[in-house]
């Protein structure tokens, strides 16, 4: 059996099916350490001056437990100043921004599940801490945060960390969350995602883990088998508004859908990001910030590339009962 799905805010459209054969690509799990110290690794402790100068850093005593340091290749520079650009037709923008990664544990093979729940809530925090202190340099227009964990997800140090990529633009994808949620609400006058937390906790099937404040999904157009987004179930646009009561408990649904996604498919390679409001603008009624957690299980074909399609051999609703059960 097989379903063409539309998502509800962006339009795109998924093929969603029940495929018996489907396997996991060769790199899609993870190869966790047994070690929770290795010299060789560039985040452990110990080698702190290789990492270039600190930005910022949460300490107990004089023990760090996040810290976050600049790329030591970044795609983008505060130096540069900013100049846009046009060659004939076509546009640029120079590489005016910054690329940061945010080192989230001392401890070599720790993953969010394992970390305390404090500690997450430092993670989230620094997150926050991070955008805001970026969004004091006028020229960035957008701060994303995202996560590339194991080599099948792109991440090349397996040391728990993410990254802030600030930028001079507003990246498309976010730039059509925004427009189509706004399209939505001139509609209907409401919120897209505000109707979708009330509609997956009247239909409950596709929820994972609902916190009150906060609630797990397998979304109704799941993109990948096991995609989860956590959704805040109050209308907020930016996420770095978040407080420190919000802030922890975003920090317990987090480290709940790492500990599900890892249980259920045996610490898989993933990506989450932050999708939140454009710094610069004012609080939208109409957007609403969240985070995509997307295991990479399968690769993107021609398919995918050519239509924009995406293929989930997984439906979501039997995705969200396994996580469900998993714990
Ligand atoms: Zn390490
Ligand atoms: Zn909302
Ligand atoms: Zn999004």
């Amino acid at each position: 059996m097989s379903e063409i799905r539309k998502d509800p805010v962006v339009n795109k459209w998924v093929i969603t099916l029940d495929d018996k054969e489907f396997s996991p690509k060769k790199d899609a799990k993870l190869e966790p350490s047994p070690k929770t110290h290795d010299p060789e690794c560039p985040f452990c402790t110990g080698n702190e001056a290789g990492c270039g100068r600190e930005i910022a850093s949460v300490r107990t005593g004089d023990k760090w437990q996040v810290r976050v340091v600049p790329n030591n290749r970044p795609y983008l520079r505060v130096e540069t100043p900013l100049k846009r650009r046009g060659e004939g037709m076509f546009d640029t923008v120079s590489d005016t921004g910054a690329n940061e990664v945010i080192i989230e544990t001392p401890v070599h093979n720790a993953d969010l599940d394992t970390i305390d729940l404090s500690g997450v809530t430092s993670i989230v925090e620094m997150y926050r801490d991070r955008i805001n202190d970026l969004a004091r340099d006028t020229r960035l227009e957008y701060m994303l945060i995202f996560k590339n964990r194991g080599s099948g997800a792109g991440g090349k140090i397996s040391h728990l960390n993410s990254q802030l990529m600030a930028m001079p633009v507003v990246p498309q994808s976010v730039q059509d969350e925004i427009d189509c949620s706004k399209k939505y609400f001139d509609l209907k006058k409401r919120c897209v995602y505000c109707d979708i937390v009330e509609n997956e906790r009247m239909f409950k099937e596709r929820v994972v883990a609902d916190t009150g404040k906060y609630l797990l999904i397998a979304p109704f157009a799941s993109r990948a088998p096991f995609e989860m987004w956590i959704l805040p179930a109050f209308h907020s646009s930016h996420f770095n508004h978040i407080n420190g009561e919000e802030a922890a408990s975003l920090a317990r649904i987090l480290k709940d859908a790492v500990a599900r996604l890892n249980k259920a498919v045996g610490m898989p390679a993933y990506n989450y990001m932050i999708h939140t409001a454009p710094v610069k603008s004012g609080s939208l009624v109409h957007y609403h910030w969240h985070i995509e957690i997307l295991p990479r299980l399968r690769p993107i074909a021609g398919f995918e590339w050519g239509s924009g399609f995406c293929i989930n051999p997984t439906f979501p609703e039997e995705a969200a009962a396994y996580l469900r059960d998993v714990l």
